[in-house]
């Protein structure tokens, strides 16, 4: 029988595979000779954003007129893909926080707004950070307590903001944040975002987190103590906030879906090249039953979790409600990378727990992927309602 080339959706077109090539190039030269030192020293220079901006990368899917180059969620998924192959799921967050701050500002926000905010981002001149998460909780969106109560000074109309927030990625070094506030009475329907600069009066950060995973990433508390936000950096309308941070975690999931698929595609990659190498008992470790067993299963369950992945992105792209397909997706892609993470490290033996080795790193980083953007019991919950439970 002639064999046929496998028949894949046609996901992948001449764009793609020249941002693909382009990021790798850019990974290969700009990151991986000085990644391990950034992930010691828990930082990377701010040149990377330049540089990235510089390449386009920044931009992707935003309007042209902003400095952005349009493109589908296929051009973010490349992106995605390729980035994470410099292993550092702290860099790719902090290249990654303006992915989740500027949409609602691209969508919602007032010209004057896409005009301040937008080129910069996009540029890699400025950092944008997201800032919903509370000390007193996450998962519960509807309830954050930051206060922003509306006031004139000297004939001026502003918003006076009082509360913190934590777990910020990017928090420390960024320059624009999309803050969630409240601006209503209880509930999801007093909540709006605002954005605000560094350096306004009144808000300070605080601690730079340490934390098990994504050592070069900053994670930040940020205090806002009667900080006058003038209201014209409220983006969209007053107490529709919560709407526009349900829209944005979609495309937020997403991206973490691809993380997550990432971090296992590198980790079994890793695992095939070793389990040729590495011998025990005179036979190379891959010539085990068992060991050959555990990499089927996890190159099993990574096809499943990539092709529900690309069916979201493509629904996406075609404008269909995926609240549940993509809180589903995400699920089994984080299921899936914690199964491949943990049975890597077990194949690596000893040097799986070495930092010398990917899969000590991949481990580590992978354990925010179903808490971050809404833990796996959060997309749990979406998924009950959307089935009518
Ligand atoms: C490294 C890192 C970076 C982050 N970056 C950002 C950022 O840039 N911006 C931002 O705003 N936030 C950020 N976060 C915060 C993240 O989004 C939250 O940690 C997450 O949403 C969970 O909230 P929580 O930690 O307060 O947990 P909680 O909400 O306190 O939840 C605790 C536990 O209870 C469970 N739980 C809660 N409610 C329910 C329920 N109804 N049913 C069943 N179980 C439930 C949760 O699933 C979890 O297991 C970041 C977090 C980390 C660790």
């Amino acid at each position: 029988m002639m064999s046929k080339a496998p028949v894949t959706p046609p996901y992948f077109d001449e764009t793609h595979e020249a941002l693909r090539a382009s990021v790798s190039r850019f990974v290969d030269q700009e990151i991986m000779p000085h990644i391990d030192d950034w992930e010691e020293q828990n930082t990377f220079p701010k040149e990377v954003y330049k540089k990235a901006g510089d390449a386009g990368f920044l931009g992707l899917g935003y309007p042209e007129e902003f400095g952005g180059t349009p493109g589908d969620q296929f051009h973010k998924l490349v992106f995605s893909e390729e980035i994470m192959k410099t292993t550092s799921g702290g860099l790719v967050a902090s290249l990654g926080s303006l992915d989740i701050a500027i949409p609602p500002i691209a969508k919602w926000g007032s010209k004057a707004l896409k005009e301040k905010v937008l080129p910069a981002v996009i540029a890699g001149d400025k950092i944008a950070a997201l800032a919903i998460t509370e000390p007193s909780g996450g998962s519960d969106v509807a309830g954050i307590k930051t206060r922003a109560e509306k006031v004139a000074v000297d004939g001026k109309e502003f918003y006076k903001v009082n509360g913190s927030k934590t777990f910020i990625t990017s928090g420390m070094r960024a320059d624009f944040y999309t803050v969630a506030v409240r601006t209503g009475g209880e509930g999801y329907g007093g909540i709006s975002l605002l954005m605000i600069e560094k350096g306004t009066p009144g808000f300070t950060t605080g601690r730079n987190l340490k934390k098990m995973c994504w050592w070069a990433s900053d994670t930040a508390e940020l205090f806002f103590e009667d900080c006058l936000v003038p209201v014209e950096n409220l983006i969209g309308a007053e107490n529709t906030g919560f709407f526009a941070i349900m829209t944005n975690f979609q495309s937020e999931r997403l991206m973490l879906t691809a993380m997550a698929n990432a971090t296992s595609q590198i980790a079994l990659e890793e695992c095939m090249n070793y389990v040729k190498e590495r011998e025990a008992f005179g036979r190379p470790i891959g010539k085990y039953q068992v060991i050959k067993h555990k990499l089927v299963e996890m190159a099993t369950k990574l096809e499943v979790s990539k092709t529900m992945m690309y069916n979201v992105a493509a629904n996406m792209d075609a404008g269909i409600d995926q609240v549940k397909a993509v809180s589903m997706a995400k699920n089994f892609a984080t299921d899936t990378s914690d199964f491949i993470t943990y049975e890597a490290v077990q194949i690596f033996g000893g040097m799986g727990l070495m930092r010398e080795s990917k899969v000590e790193r991949l481990y580590r980083d992978n354990r925010i992927l179903s808490i971050g953007g809404g833990t796996r019991e959060i997309m749990n919950e979406i998924i009950s309602k959307q089935l009518g439970l």
